[in-house]
């Protein structure tokens, strides 16, 4: 279950420099600034609008900007202040998030790249086939200009279910094996047949 909703904090407490009409204490009334937020578990997702009020430090009397004087509300802009970074955190994080997707991407093409060039027997490659479903292929041998792959009994409908063979059929590779040439594999590669090559 998500717990989401809106929340409220004092984020500026203004020095009381006007006079309560209210109690008639002088220089005790000054401005606060809450901030509203939507947040998901609790945690700040972002902040929809800031709220002054005044306050009386004596009478405890708070009124909305509607109940204000005239040089209190003009007050509010002179005080407003920023709203701090964290009440923001969603956005943040989802940013970050994004960020690092975005990196582990580029870094994977760069190492997909680099296990093409410098083949080991045990990398394995993500691979579409010709029927549309994925599967992984199992570098066994090495033999000349050619690789020889182990292709995995189970296939997926799409390439970002490879995670599931790899993770519940990892040794499920059929015995035979078929051998693929270096400039094959490169035109599977720009072909996008090729998803990913994978080395522990
Ligand atoms: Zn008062």
């Amino acid at each position: 279950m998500i717990i989401f909703g809106t929340g409220k904090s004092l984020i500026h407490t203004g020095e009381p420099t006007f006079n309560c009409a209210h109690c008639g204490s002088i220089q005790s009334v000054g401005l606060r600034f809450f901030v509203h937020y939507f947040h998901i578990f609790w945690i700040p997702m972002f902040s929809y609008k800031v709220k002054t009020l005044s306050y009386c430090t004596h009478c405890r009397q708070m009124l909305e900007k509607r109940g204000m004087t005239a040089e209190q509300s003009q007050h509010i802009l002179q005080e407003k202040p920023r709203v701090p970074l964290k009440y923001f955190s969603g956005l943040l994080l989802g940013a970050v998030l994004i960020l690092f997707i975005i990196v582990a991407i580029v870094n994977e093409n760069r190492q997909t790249d680099k296990y093409l060039q410098q083949p080991q027997v045990g990398d394995v490659y993500g691979m579409k086939q010709s029927n549309g479903y994925y599967t992984l292929y199992l570098v066994s041998q090495m033999k000349g200009d050619s690789l020889g792959f182990r292709i995995n009994n189970y296939e997926v409908p799409s390439s970002s279910k490879l995670s599931v063979i790899r993770r519940d059929h990892a040794a499920d590779y059929g015995k035979s094996v078929v051998f693929v040439s270096k400039e094959e594999l490169e035109k599977l590669m720009e072909e996008k047949y090729i998803v990913n090559i994978r080395r522990d």
